[in-house]
């Protein structure tokens, strides 16, 4: 079975009808709140339905001819889940492909490698994976992480709301619950019910009771295709580096999308030289604004020094930076 699903979310006389290209019989009416959510559970029922050893998993996208992205100089790196979103957000596609098919393709991101692969792992046939190396492993985890939600996420949903999704997802555990005390939500400044209320209403996630007076527990329900985690801690350990980026003191300031533009300038700055690089474009999907408000909010952290320099480039499609010294993503640091 070729590791490739395809579903249309299609306008209905009384809503919104999701069409699976491979189960046609399967699909349904959802509400247009919810389609998101659904669309993506269906696609990771399908996956993980049909697991396949990595090294007989091949690049779909090839297989295809190459139609979903531009062109470019032919398939590499190894094969990863994408996740890729067409006609703003009514057709969903999730497939296996090469990391050099992934990067070509627009409004996609990589399945952060978590799910689907702990159930492969035990049968007889797996081979144990070297678990991600500390340090760089946990930027490399939000920054994947934080492409993620880009692409699953509602693009409305609100800067604050990302960067409480951003935590959940680093911190649920294997039967995608999630508890957040409230002093590390305080920490972020996400201690109000705003976002909370903002990702139930786009059945995100959903609250459930919570144990102690000092915390906050949910069901996240649109993670499935994050599943369960082979290597938990270490995802902690990347909240724990997302919570550091994100946090007040750091970015200087109290508002959502500058602590959100931290956080991704961190994740995807590299720490010997203090630089980064990224898509304009892609960095504003992931912080759920447009390309044109990212300016201000570069002039913002300019302003509380965490950014040296940036320039977007002549074509104002590549955005450059350089961070302070002081706020260079580092890894070594553990929390206590
Ligand atoms: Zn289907
Ligand atoms: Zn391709
Ligand atoms: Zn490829």
């Amino acid at each position: 079975m070729p590791r490739a699903w395809t579903v249309e979310l299609r306008s209905h006389a009384s809503g919104l009808l999701l069409v699976c290209q491979q189960c046609p019989q399967a699909g349904g009416q959802v509400a247009a709140v919810s389609a998101r959510s659904a669309a993506l559970a269906h696609l990771a029922r399908h996956a993980r339905g049909d697991l396949l050893p990595p090294h007989l998993r091949i690049c779909q996208c090839h297989e295809r001819g190459c139609r979903w992205h531009p062109r470019h100089r032919g398939c590499d790196g190894p094969i990863r889940l994408l996740l890729a979103c067409e006609r703003g957000g009514r057709l969903w596609r999730l497939a296996d492909a090469c990391s050099a098919c992934a990067a070509a393709t627009a409004q996609a991101a990589v399945v952060p490698d978590t799910a689907l692969r702990a159930t492969l792992r035990q049968s007889p046939t797996a081979r144990r994976r070297p678990r991600q190396p500390r340090g760089p492993g946990e930027q490399i985890r939000v920054r994947e992480m934080l492409s993620y939600l880009a692409a699953a996420l509602p693009p409305d949903a609100s800067a604050a709301a990302r960067l409480l999704a951003l935590q959940c997802t680093l911190r649920m555990d294997a039967a995608m619950h999630v508890r957040l005390s409230k002093g590390l939500l305080r920490s972020l400044r996400l201690d109000t019910p705003g976002p909370w209320h903002e990702l139930e209403r786009a059945r995100w996630l959903r609250s459930a009771p919570a144990r102690a007076a000092n915390e906050l527990v949910a069901e996240l329900l649109d993670a499935t295709l994050l599943g369960q985690a082979p290597a938990r801690s270490d995802r902690r350990h990347a909240a724990d580096w997302a919570l550091r980026a994100g946090c007040p003191s750091r970015a200087g300031t109290a508002e959502p999308l500058v602590q959100l533009a931290s956080v991704y300038l961190a994740a995807h700055t590299d720490p010997q030289t203090g630089s980064g690089w990224s898509e304009l474009e892609q960095m504003a999907r992931a912080g759920g604004t447009e390309p044109a408000e990212l300016p201000h909010v570069f002039d913002r952290l300019v302003a509380t020094r965490l950014l040296r320099t940036w320039n977007a480039g002549p074509d104002a499609e590549d955005l450059h930076w350089t961070l302070e010294d002081r706020t260079r993503p580092h890894t070594a640091q553990r929390p206590s």
